[in-house]
Parts: structure tokens; C-alpha cells; sequence
């Protein structure tokens, strides 16, 4: 990695942006003997996939955007011989309740148990739930399991992965807006809100939205290796971001970072890629120009202007240090509830209601998000910090870029986001958690929250959308024209030599290196 001039003028491959993807598409094209250029425009690699240290005077190494790994196929980690473990968590979720001012709280266990099952029929009064959650999850594993094989290939049919499922779970998952399966298979408003949440993850819509968005994204989140198992990263995502840019440079990918592509010029047989970098303005000519920014950033790039519609990212996030964990009301171990996905104001009329706050430009009264606990899993990112201390990090829904438009009110707006989430947080503890945040080298609390219009400044994300863009299906539709490498492998542009190997690649989003792979493979087989 340097910061200096490119070895050479012409490359095979110039991969524009140097996130998880466009290091994955690098390493594989560097081992095929493919000369290849990765520009990035930060002086580090990685994008959303990062560990930092977020607080002065603490050497912890928070994973600062995305924190959880589901989607990178075990295969795709063991073909770049990234040393990277991944482990799991031994709770699920955890989503403390008040039914009638008495604490309470669904305790999910991964794998589920004899205390699940216990925890359901407290919350429910009775078997039904959990069957109806047991029966739904095996359904949806069938989807999964049909799925995941195909995420290292050229895109499946539509036909084909309907004819491998149950056509009613097809028709829950693919054909109909979610909230109808979610209304009728659980009566519980708890239990329906915690399927549902899957749904929404930096995705701002309705459980009814009739484009299903939030269809695609509950399978996104439930289908990574055929299990849909969200696992922790040890060393934080800048440990799997560090192993993939050994992985590439290591190949001879050259990697270049301090270096903001300002226009991508496409031709023939190829495409003058343009930097600005310390040293100046420099170019290079590539057979083949692979795009790990967004669509959005990449038409401007090409020069075609902003495209109407801007991506609407819509999530708060929110890093916290503390000094310990806090107690929660219902007497649950923390190291329990705060192992999994700690799941706060994502009742299903909560959502419902939040979501439709939202859409009228109001922040939401009861703020949706979801708080987890890295260093419970693995304290390694901890450095040598005091006994007790731990990370918590969480991940706001429901709050679009668009609440944050106006300038004037935008410091105003997002103080009110950050205080309503985190009292929707108090609500259940004993210690308020305040209390229990540990301080920076300036004396201030060690807390750090990001609006999607902050994200978009840090990495470059339109309108802070952590997918680049709404996700796609994970297929090709009927009508879908296969008739180039790139259009089989879903990572086609309108110019025959750009090609996209980020997150708006269709498969592409979250933290899978599936953009990045299916782009190298669609530029190998048209070489
Ligand atoms: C707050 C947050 C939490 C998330 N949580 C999770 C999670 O837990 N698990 C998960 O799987 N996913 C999560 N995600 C989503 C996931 O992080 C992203 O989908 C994924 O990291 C995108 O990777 P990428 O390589 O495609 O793009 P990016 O990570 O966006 O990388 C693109 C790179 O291009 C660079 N760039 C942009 N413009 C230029 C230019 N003009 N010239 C050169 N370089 C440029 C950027 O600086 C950046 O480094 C989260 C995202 C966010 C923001």
C-alpha cells in the first residue's frame, strides 16, 4: 500500500475504491495474473469495514460502521487464505420487556434451548409462539440453504430457487410485503417485531412497503452460508479488512490510497481512470475499470451527472465505551443480554409507528436500534483497558437522511435522535447508562453518533446508505438480458468495461466480498 505514483500507465484492472469489495475483486484478479491498480481515496483501506479507535486516550479498537459478518461465504475466506476467525455468539437476541411496569424479557440462545423455549412461553403464555417461530425459521432455511451455494456463481434463475422451495414461504418471502406473513404467523407483538427487524436494517420502509425492500433485505440477513448466522469478527471488521489487503497486495495488486478518483472516461477497449493524489493529478488507461463505489458516486464519475433519485440511507449509529456493563431491570445477566442483539423499542407496532413518524419528517418518539456488545465475544479488541470495560455499539432504524435535510436543524434533530435512543435504552436499566460511560482524554463521555449524512462524509456512501442502494433479489428475473459475463455475474453498468464490485453490485451488500468476487470472475471469463 503507498501513497505515491502507479507503477505503471496502463493496467488490465483499476478498481475504483478500496473497500472489503474492491480489495476481494484485487486479490482475485492479482492471483490470476492480472495487473491490477486499486485507487482509494482515504489514507486507509476498507470503507464501512473498519476497526479504529474512536476515543481519545483509549486504545480500543472499535469496529466503527459495520460490526458483524454473515453474508462472506466461508468458501470465498478460505480461497483468499484470509486468517480471519469468525466466532459466535451465545446469545442470539436479547429484547428486554415492560408488560404492565414488570421488567421482563425474550431471551433467544444460539443454538436454541430449553431456556428459548422457557422464555417464550413467559412472554406469551403458551407453546404457540415459539412453534410458530421454529416452524417459520425452518421454512426460511430452505430458502437459505437453496440460496448461498449460488452466491459464488453466475446469478441463479428466479425459477429455479422457487422451484427448490415451498411455494407458501416463497409467496411470504418474494411475493408479498412481509408484515402480512409476520401478521399472520405470530400474534405477539414482541415475537413479530423481533422477526421483523431483519427487515429494516439501514432499509427505511414500511413492513407493508409494496416495492418489497424490506423483503429483500430480511433475506439478506437470513441466508449468509445457508444459516443466516451473524458472527463476530475477532480483532473487530479491520481484521478482515487488514487480511484482505494482505491478500491483494501479497497477489501484486498495487494499492494506492490517498487517492479521489474524480472521472472515469470509457472507450473501446477500455477506460482513462483520473485521480487527485499528493502529488497531483495522475491517470492511467485499464482494459477494464471495476466500480467499489456506489452507483450514485460512479455516474458522476463517468460524468453523467447526479441521478435523480439519491440513495436514502436511514440509520443512527451510535459507539459507546464503558466503564462496565449495566444492570438491567429484569435481573438478567448483561453479559447475557448484551451478548446478542439487545433489541430496544422494535415492538411491531413500534416499528410500525416509527417508521410512519419518520415518513411525515418527524425523528421517531420511540426510537427503534439495536445495541450489541463486541468485547463480550471477543475483549481482544480491549488492548489493555481496565477490568470491566467493554464496547457497545448501536444501530439505529428509522431515521432517514431526510430528517436531517435542513441544516438548521440538523445538530438539533440528531441530539434528539441520540437522547431518545438512549433512554429507550434507560427504560430497562438499573444503572443509567450514562452513568456507566466511560470517559475520553478530554474529560468527555465516550460516546460517538453518526447521522447517515456523517456517514456519507466519512466513506462516501450516498445519502449515508449502508447498501449503496436498495437491495436487489439475489437472482435474475425472467425478463433479466444475460448476455455478457458481467450481466450473468449481476455486476453489469451501461459501459461494457465498467463493471461494479461494491455494495450496489446486485447480491453486493453488506460485509460478503460477493461484489467484489462476482466482479473479478465476470472481468476472468471475459478476458
Ligand atoms: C453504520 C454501518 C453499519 C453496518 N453494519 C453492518 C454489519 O454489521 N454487517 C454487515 O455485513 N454490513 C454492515 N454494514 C454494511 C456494510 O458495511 C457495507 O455494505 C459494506 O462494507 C460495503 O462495502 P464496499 O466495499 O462495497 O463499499 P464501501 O465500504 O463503501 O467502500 C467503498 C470505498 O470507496 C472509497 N471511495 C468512494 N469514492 C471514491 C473515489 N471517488 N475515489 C476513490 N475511492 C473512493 C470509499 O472511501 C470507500 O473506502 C454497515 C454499514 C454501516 C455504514
Amino acid at each position: 500500500m503507498s501513497t505515491g505514483n502507479p507503477a505503471r500507465s496502463h493496467y488490465d484492472v483499476v478498481v475504483v475504491g478500496g473497500g472489503h469489495n474492491g480489495l476481494v475483486a484485487a486479490a482475485y484478479l492479482a492471483r490470476a495474473g492480472v495487473s491490477t491498480l486499486l485507487l482509494e481515496r482515504l489514507d486507509h483501506t476498507g470503507g464501512a469495514a473498519i476497526s479504529a479507535q474512536a476515543f481519545r486516550g483509549h486504545p480500543v479498537r472499535l469496529s466503527r460502521y459495520s460490526y458483524l459478518v454473515s453474508l462472506m461465504p466461508d468458501e470465498l475466506m478460505a480461497d483468499l487464505d484470509l486468517d480471519v476467525t469468525l466466532v459466535s455468539r451465545r446469545t442470539a437476541s436479547h429484547t428486554p420487556t415492560l408488560r404492565d411496569g414488570v421488567p421482563g424479557g425474550l431471551h433467544v440462545e444460539r443454538p436454541e434451548g430449553a431456556r428459548t423455549r422457557e422464555s417464550f412461553a413467559a412472554l406469551t403464555g403458551g407453546e404457540e409462539e415459539y412453534a410458530a417461530w421454529q416452524r417459520f425459521y425452518t421454512e426460511v432455511g430452505t430458502l437459505a440453504e437453496a440460496l448461498a451455494p449460488t452466491f459464488l456463481q453466475p446469478l441463479p434463475s428466479e425459477a429455479d430457487l422457487r422451484g427448490q422451495v415451498d411455494p407458501v414461504i416463497w409467496r411470504d418471502l418474494v411475493e408479498r410485503p412481509l408484515g402480512e406473513a409476520v401478521e399472520r404467523r405470530f400474534r405477539d407483538d414482541t415475537v413479530r417485531g423481533v422477526v421483523a427487524t431483519d427487515a429494516l436494517i439501514g432499509t427505511f420502509a414500511s413492513l407493508h412497503d409494496p416495492s418489497l425492500v424490506q423483503n429483500r433485505c430480511f433475506l439478506y440477513h437470513l441466508v449468509g452460508n445457508g444459516n443466516g448466522e451473524w458472527r463476530v469478527p475477532v480483532g473487530g471488521m479491520g481484521a478482515v479488512t487488514d487480511g484482505l489487503l494482505r491478500a491483494a497486495t501479497a497477489a501484486g495488486a498495487e494499492v494506492l490510497t490517498g487517492a479521489g478518483v474524480s472521472a472515469i472516461t470509457p472507450g473501446v477497449d477500455g477506460a482513462e481512470v483520473t485521480w487527485h493524489g499528493p502529488s497531483g493529478t495522475r491517470s492511467v488507461t485499464a482494459g477494464r475499470v471495476l466500480s467499489g463505489v456506489a452507483p450514485w458516486v460512479l455516474r458522476i464519475l463517468l460524468g453523467e451527472g447526479e441521478a435523480p433519485e439519491k440513495p436514502v440511507g436511514a440509520q443512527l449509529k451510535i459507539n459507546l465505551l464503558l466503564e462496565r456493563l449495566p444492570r438491567l431491570r429484569s435481573g438478567v445477566d448483561p453479559s447475557e443480554a448484551f451478548a446478542g442483539t439487545l433489541h430496544l423499542g422494535e415492538d411491531y407496532s413500534e416499528v410500525e409507528r416509527a417508521y410512519a413518524e419518520a415518513a411525515a419528517g418527524q425523528v421517531p418518539t420511540t426510537m427503534p436500534g439495536e445495541v450489541y456488545c463486541h468485547s463480550l465475544t471477543d475483549p481482544s479488541i480491549l488492548g489493555d483497558a481496565p477490568d470491566g470495560t467493554h464496547t457497545l455499539t448501536y444501530f439505529g432504524l428509522h431515521t432517514p437522511s431526510t430528517l436531517f435535510d435542513d441544516p438548521t436543524t440538523r445538530e438539533e434533530r440528531k441530539a434528539l435522535a441520540v437522547e431518545r435512543a438512549l433512554a429507550e435504552l434507560d427504560r430497562h436499566l438499573v444503572d443509567p447508562i450514562a452513568s456507566v460511560v466511560a470517559t475520553d482524554a478530554d474529560g468527555r463521555p465516550c460516546i460517538e453518533a453518526k447521522i447517515p449524512q456523517e456517514i456519507e462524509a466519512d466513506l462516501a456512501m450516498p445519502g449515508g446508505h449502508i447498501f449503496h442502494g436498495d437491495l436487489e433479489w439475489p437472482w435474475a428475473s425472467p425478463r433479466a438480458l444475460l448476455d455478457s459475463p458481467a450481466a450473468r455475474w449481476g455486476v453489469q453498468t451501461d459501459h461494457e468495461r465498467v463493471l461494479l464490485c461494491g455494495s450496489g453490485a446486485r447480491r453486493g451488500g453488506a460485509v460478503s466480498g460477493l461484489g467484489g468476487h462476482n466482479a473479478a470472475q465476470a472481468v476472468l471469463e471475459s478476458m
